[in-house]
């Protein structure tokens, strides 16, 4: 049994064997149940978990009370024994087909590092940063699945005492997020208040937003992220329902200011207690814990579409760096190394301020489960490849 797949989780996933083609399974221990030949029902054969996640609240609530009584009958067991496939026979596949993608930015720690480090002398926190979560639209085309290599991307550099020059990253670095994914739409004009969060969000996954922090550097004013963050953003292969959550449920962080009423968060708090780990070539390096995140997913929607914008089955929108208050939770090369002042010392003597050509990162995640058990949320891994 792999740990944290158990009956307490059922998360939702797409899968191909050599027999047939990209279809909807959950994994269960070290396998992956066949879902479209369970239930029969084609919805989950349609190669994207898109027209299951529409279908709303009440049918997912349904479909889990069924796969739980199916995996837990001893009545159901000869026909679940068939369509339980070993999870390492399988290819997986993205999870959904992305709308658009959202990007914020919802870690005090991360905010203030970054801000320690791309504005010394200013205050850390710009002034909207407590009174709104701040996003920008990010690339859907190039969300792709864990695992995908991560070639280095190029683009233009600018060190302080030179001119730009066009050239592969130098300075290529992670990005620990968690990922939200919407099922049910909204129309124009529609703006989703925190108290209906759960009307709409399917599910959860892990995002790594690879970010190239010499563009990025050099770009971003005044406009934004843009080429430093749009190569690549890679997604973990398994949707972890929100049903699956009670138990990690938490208050966020007290704010410092009050909040405008449509970000008033106090009777429908959606901290989450998921404990992060990044591993660099294997090791331990970080343990980001998403619970100290100052805003919360519910909070992010709500302001994402307070101007109306509406929603789409498959968008996804990501947390932002996943930082803690001690150097060991920082979720991103940049703070690890302090920009490269303070770079990072491994267990094999080597040192690290920026990933290098051959280096895999995977980042994992657990939280509580409803059965006392910790969930699991899979991996998102990928390796670094060279500039073409
Ligand atoms: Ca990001």
């Amino acid at each position: 049994m792999t740990a944290g797949f158990g009956i307490a989780n059922l998360p939702y996933g797409i899968f191909s064997t050599d027999v047939t083609g990209p279809r909807t399974g959950v994994a269960v221990g070290d396998r992956v149940l066949d879902l479209a030949a369970v239930t029969g029902d084609p919805i989950h054969a349609t190669g994207s978990l898109n027209a299951f996640m529409a279908q709303g609240p009440a049918a997912w609530a349904q479909l889990r009370r069924h796969l739980t009584s199916l995996l837990t009958g001893r009545a159901h067991r000869g026909v679940v024994e068939r369509h339980l496939l070993p999870a390492d026979a399988v290819t997986m596949h993205l999870p959904v087909e992305v709308g658009d993608y959202v990007d914020f930015y919802s870690s005090r720690h991360h905010a203030e590092n970054l801000g320690k480090m791309f504005r010394p002398g200013s205050p850390p926190l710009t002034p909207n940063w407590t009174h709104l979560p701040i996003g920008y639209h990010g690339r859907a085309g190039t969300v792709r699945l864990s695992g995908t290599p991560v070639v280095r991307p190029k683009g233009q550099r600018k060190p302080p005492d030179a001119g730009p020059s066009l050239g592969p990253s130098l300075r290529l670095d992670i990005e620990a997020e968690v990922g939200f994914v919407v099922g049910v739409p909204t129309a124009l004009g529609e703006s989703v208040p925190v108290s209906a969060f759960e009307e709409h969000v399917f599910g959860v996954c892990l995002i790594n937003d690879w970010s190239a922090r010499d563009l990025q550097a050099w770009e971003y004013v005044p406009l934004g992220p843009f080429l430093g963050k749009s190569f690549l953003t890679s997604m973990s292969p398994w949707i972890v329902p929100l049903a699956a959550l009670e138990a990690a449920r938490v208050k966020p962080p007290a704010r410092d200011e009050p909040l405008l009423p449509y970000l008033d968060d106090t009777r429908h708090p959606w901290g989450l207690d998921l404990t992060l780990e990044v591993r660099l070539n294997g090791e331990l390096i970080s343990s980001p814990p998403f619970a100290e995140m100052y805003w919360t997913p519910a909070q992010q929607l709500a302001h994402l579409t307070v101007n109306g914008a509406a929603l789409r089955t498959g968008d996804l929108f990501a947390s932002g760096t996943v930082s803690g208050p001690a150097r060991d939770q920082r979720g991103s090369f940049i703070e690890l190394s302090w920009g490269g002042a303070s770079p990072l010392e491994l267990k094999d003597g080597g040192t690290r301020s920026f990933l290098e050509d051959g280096d895999q990162v995977t980042i994992t995640a657990t939280a509580p489960a409803m059965d006392g058990t910790r969930l699991s949320f899979g991996e998102v891994s990928g390796r670094i490849e060279p500039a073409t």
